[in-house]
């Protein structure tokens, strides 16, 4: 594939994956994306920082099409058609439409950059709302600290459950430094390693 072709691919992945989860983006949040466990609850302060949070996303994103779109619409003399300016889908089409001709731009890699990285951090946000994070216990792994002592690894664990997946968690992971991490078929040995309450599990 040429640098060109690479190019305009990428702009239109990164357009399409706007347009997908742009609905997303302005459902309201789920309560049960709020953190669970040993955690303070904290549920109505959270979920307005992560409301506010997804506000400012979408006002960058629109910025961001809206600059590329300006591009294409000014070099382009285009004028029939104009979506407005604040109209994330209308300019992501009106940008696929011309990704052949932006590929080509001088701009257009770092068009390609910009929004590609856009894209992806929409698509987190949208999946974030059909996602709960739940704080299964502490690691109960062992660790080398300071180089030659061995003490337990002071991550918490947490499995992310996604709601189209049939409510199951992929993996459970430490948010330790090591990142440990169990697959489904060791949690049960998991399980009879790690005590919910702090302090009390059993290192085996
Ligand atoms: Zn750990």
């Amino acid at each position: 594939m040429t640098e060109l072709a690479a190019t305009e691919r990428a702009l239109m992945t990164a357009l399409n994956t706007i347009r997908e989860h742009w609905d997303a983006l302005v459902e309201p949040l789920l309560d049960a994306s709020a953190s669970v466990g040993t955690e303070p609850v904290t549920g109505g302060k959270a979920s307005l920082t992560a409301t506010e949070a997804r506000i400012s996303l979408r006002y960058e994103t629109i910025l961001c099409l809206n600059s590329w779109a300006r591009i294409v619409v000014e070099d382009r003399h285009l004028t029939h058609a104009l979506p407005l300016g604040h109209d994330a889908l209308g300019l992501a089409i009106l940008l696929e439409r011309h990704a052949g001709w932006l590929s080509g731009h001088e701009a257009g890699p770092e068009a390609s950059r910009e929004l590609s990285s856009m894209a992806a951090r929409v698509k987190d946000s949208a999946e974030g709302n059909r996602s709960a994070k739940i704080q299964v216990g502490r690691c109960p792994e062992t660790v080398w600290v300071d180089g030659d002592t061995m003490g337990r690894c002071a991550g918490n664990l947490w499995a992310t459950i996604r709601f189209e997946e049939a409510m199951l968690p992929k993996a459970v992971v430490c948010d330790g430094p090591d990142a440990h991490s169990w697959a489904p078929h060791e949690w049960a040995a998991l399980g009879r390693r790690v005590s919910p309450v702090e302090g009390t599990e059993t290192v085996a």
